[in-house]
């Protein structure tokens, strides 16, 4: 499932470096290397899900998975009473910069509306 030249593949398979705060089986959380909040994370499937328009049974499990662990990634990181915002990029015009399914956990100040 690791596909070449996918930065979050590499990361995964411990072939890129990051700032990793959270792993299990199916899944890991890292800081986000530009962050765009004081608290920046990703959480990220460690098989590569290229999107969710065409995605297979396991692919939505694992996608599914970075939903249920968020909020606990978040509380870790402070957010919990404060609150935070999820965000899942998908293609060109959202901006979406690695096409390896992940969300966005934002947080640790009040956040502008959507745009
Ligand atoms: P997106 O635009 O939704 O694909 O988001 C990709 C995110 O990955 C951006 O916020 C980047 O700052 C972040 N990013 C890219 N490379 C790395 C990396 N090596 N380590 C941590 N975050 C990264
Ligand atoms: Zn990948």
């Amino acid at each position: 499932m690791n596909q070449r030249d996918c930065i979050f593949c590499g990361i995964s398979q411990g072939e890129i470096t990051s700032n990793k705060i959270f792993e299990d089986d199916q899944a890991f959380a890292i800081l986000d290397i530009s962050p765009k909040a004081p608290e920046h994370v990703l959480v990220i499937p460690h098989i590569h899900v290229g999107d969710l328009i065409n995605a297979s049974l396991p692919e939505f499990q694992a996608a599914r998975h970075c939903f249920e662990i968020a909020p606990q990634i978040a509380k870790s990181r402070g957010l919990g009473l404060s609150g935070y915002r999820l965000v899942t990029n998908q293609g060109a015009d959202s901006g979406q910069e690695v096409p390896h399914f992940h969300l966005h956990i934002l947080g640790g100040r009040k956040l502008q509306g959507m745009g």
